[in-house]
């Protein structure tokens, strides 16, 4: 292919990339060939917002013509993110649909071929950096649901408001596993276990990119590979982790997702194993691309490009480190504040032959496809007067559903719970009662505190409380300590709303994630009463409870976003029955990390059990009862590499109706290489009327059951290994023979 740049339109006919009938690939084609080497470039860069704004630094402001010209013209940069919180002035949707149409439009305007931006965000649970729009749970909440449908509607539902707002590009689903709580961006995840983490992610993915709202948007598979068990706990700290765990854990998620067609991949900050995974082309290119058939865009994470030569010292200069990544498999740089930097850096490695024209043809070439695919050069705007309406409020009813479903009940003594409707007296205390920005948790407008004063809109506890409480039941606020205690002794019940400050990222870890002792000696205080007292906790992580333990109700409540307040209502009053399940192990006592119910054989023994648990992976009570009768297999043998057919017979014997969560584990007697003694393989939610039995159908993936064989490092491919397998479902058993 000639690398001289042809004119668009030359010769007079309409060029084929615009022709919106031919394919994206031919499209990107033909686009390319008219490019020089720059503007290729160009399209493998992203800039932040913040550099279009004001003072073209990080001040924020309204969008500068200056700015935009050196941005946008000058280095045609292909791609522009508004990071965390990074917005217009005010934060409206139709401030933001103003703001994305107006960058959209100078690129469009300005750059020689008319080559619309990719505009990226993080609606990591909603559009949660858009004042007025309805925020979700977080992802450990939705993971609690144990529910796909219900993670792909609100990803749906997301995706259709980012696409009212201009944005084409939603960084979401997160694939990482929670396995270290100390790790700050733990609730970001969909909770500890491969299968579910997988399967949750799967369905963001097809809720994002299937969205079908004003335009089209790309979902981002991320942190690939293995970011979550950061060495000590913190942020983007190095990862030692064995060959193996991570092919046949780590992983797995990931591969689950970008299966479900994910159009993007956001790479891991960290390093795994020595080697930064921006720098990884066994992951990036080995991995996602050759074993797992990824064909869409990699993009770097905040800055990374960069790290490789000033935070990791694997390259020696910006040049190196350019090149090191691009050759791994990076095809555009989040590199948010330096996009004349990283263009010039790319120039010189392909000046020295470090980085070849072809790979950037590639890279610049899928940066392209996706834009095509999305639609962006038929409709690069959208209509700003209506972002409003189509933003502001929207799925409110799904969000409340969403949180009420991710409600996990851990303790009911005393059939404390649901309050009954004859009682007088209902104290709430507690710092996290009222307090909307902490309950929506980080990644949110309110996290940074929304601008001017101005409330996120939603419904705290309180209020939830408040206005779910029967006409009989009075309703005290008691944020005062001492207050709260005195009002509890003549109280039916206290509902004690405990938690954790919102935060994001390095801000968010916690070398001893605990409930804080002010609230531990506010429960201790209540428990002291006498009376019944409900805890409720608000946070992205189990916390150690301390003095906060033993008491008659426990419910984890997550962060669960605006609508929160009355999801949790809902449930102390019994309008809902929790039917919420751990997606995590909730420890009795710090200092067992990483935990989860994946031990290896051998994890117990010795004097003090490693996987100390409080509350295990899948615990959750309901206000109904449930039985498990029977596992039965469709055959009762089955070659290696075939999925598995299992039926689980199962009866809702309380009195109310109820959605069950049906896991379904699998174990070996004996295996070749350590393998948990229990595995969830396969799992599926399902309504229950009172009294009703039913016979539910669930298939085990192949892959489920696979492990990777061999003595030393485990570098080999996973497989089935022949032998007994045995799938429990509740105290109920089958066996099957893999032959
Ligand atoms: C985070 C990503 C996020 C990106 C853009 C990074 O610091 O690790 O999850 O998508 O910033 O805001």
């Amino acid at each position: 292919a000639s690398l001289a740049a042809v004119p668009a339109g030359a010769g007079g006919e309409t060029p084929r990339h615009r022709d919106a009938r031919a394919s994206p690939d031919e499209r990107a084609h033909d686009l390319l060939r008219r490019m020089t080497l720059d503007e290729k470039i160009g399209q493998m860069v992203q800039i932040a917002v913040v550099r279009l704004q004001g003072d073209c630094r990080d001040g924020g402001g309204e969008l500068g013509e200056a700015c935009m010209k050196t941005v946008l013209h000058d280095h045609a940069v292909g791609s522009v993110l508004s990071g965390g919180g990074m917005g217009p002035p005010r934060n409206t949707p139709r401030d933001w649909a103003r703001m994305v149409n107006a960058v959209q439009k100078y690129a469009v305007e300005h750059s020689r071929l008319h080559v619309p931006v990719l505009y990226g965000a993080d609606a990591v649970h909603g559009h949660n950096n858009v004042l007025g729009a309805t925020v979700f749970p977080h992802q450990i909440g939705l993971a609690a649901s144990w529910d796909p449908s219900l993670v792909h509607d609100t990803a749906r539902a997301t995706a259709r408001a980012v696409a009212a707002t201009g944005i084409d590009w939603n960084f979401a689903p997160v694939a990482d596993l929670a396995r270290d709580r100390r790790w700050g961006r733990y609730y970001e995840t969909y909770g500890e276990d491969p299968l579910l983490a997988g399967a949750l992610a799967a369905a963001g993915v097809r809720g994002t990119e299937g969205a079908g709202g004003v335009k089209d948007v790309a979902s981002t598979v991320k942190h690939f590979g293995g970011y979550s068990e950061p060495a000590n706990g913190h942020d983007r700290v190095p990862a030692d982790v064995s060959p193996r765990y991570l092919q046949d854990t780590l992983l797995a998620p990931y591969r689950t997702a970008v299966e479900a067609g994910a159009k993007t991949v956001m790479v891991n900050s960290g390093a795994v194993n020595g080697v930064p995974v921006t720098a990884s082309r066994h992951l990036l290119t080995q991995v996602l691309r050759r074993q797992w058939g990824f064909t869409g865009v990699t993009v770097s994470d905040w800055q990374d490009v960069r790290a490789l030569w000033t935070r990791y010292k694997v390259a020696a200069d910006y040049p190196h480190a350019v090149a090191l990544a691009v050759n791994a498999g990076v095809d555009m740089a989040m590199e948010p504040y330096e996009a004349g930097d990283f263009t010039g850096a790319l120039r010189t490695a392909v000046r020295q032959g470090l980085v070849s024209r072809e790979r950037v043809d590639e890279a610049a070439g899928r940066v392209l496809r996706l834009k095509f695919g999305l639609g962006l050069f038929e409709r690069p705007y959208v209509d700003a007067e209506r972002a409003d309406a189509d933003v502001a409020g929207a799925a409110r009813d799904l969000a409340r559903r969403a949180a009420a479903d991710s409600q996990v009940l851990l303790r009911n003594e005393r059939h404390t719970l649901p309050v009954r409707a004859t009682a007088k007296k209902v104290v709430v205390a507690g710092s996290f009662a009222d307090d909307i920005d902490d309950q929506a948790g980080g990644w949110t407008v309110g996290w940074q505190r929304v601008p001017g004063g101005v409330r996120l809109p939603g419904t705290t506890v309180l209020a939830g409380i408040e206005q779910a409480a029967p006409a009989g039941t009075r309703v005290v606020h008691a944020p005062d300590p001492a207050d709260a205690v005195a009002e509890a002794r003549d109280a039916d019940v206290t509902v004690v709303v405990v938690g954790e400050r919102a935060a994001a990222e390095g801000e968010a870890d916690s070398p001893r994630p605990e409930l804080s002792a002010d609230q531990q000696s506010l429960v201790g205080a209540l428990k002291a009463t006498g009376r019944p007292v409900v805890v409720v906790v608000l946070a992205g992580r189990p916390l150690v409870l301390g003095d906060a333990a033993g008491t008659d109700g426990l419910l984890m409540s997550w962060l669960p976003g605006t609508e929160g307040g009355h999801a949790v209502a809902d449930v102390l009053f019994g309008r809902t029955d929790p039917s919420g399940r751990l997606p995590v192990s909730w420890p009795r006592r710090t200092g067992n990390e990483p935990l989860y119910h994946q031990q290896l054989p051998g994890t117990n023994s010795g004097a003090e059990s490693a996987h100390d648990v409080a509350y295990d992976f899948g615990a959750g009570l309901s206000y109904t009862t449930y039985r498990f009768d029977a596992v039965t297999l469709a055959a009762a043998s089955v070659p290696a590499g075939d999925d598995v057919r299992i039926g689980v017979r199962v009866a809702n014997t309380g009195g109310r109706d109820g959605d069950l969560v049906v896991p379904v584990y699998a174990s070996r007697p004996v295996s070749e290489v350590l393998a948990p003694p229990r595995r969830l393989v396969a799992f599926t939610k399902v309504r229950l009327r009172a009294g009703e039995e039913k016979t539910v159908r669930l298939t085990v993936p192949a892959r489920a059951l696979a492990v990777t064989p061999g003595d030393v490092d485990g570098a080999g491919s996973p497989r089935v290994e022949r032998g007994t397998y045995t799938f429990t479902a509740g105290s109920r058993t089958a066996a099957l023979e893999v032959t």
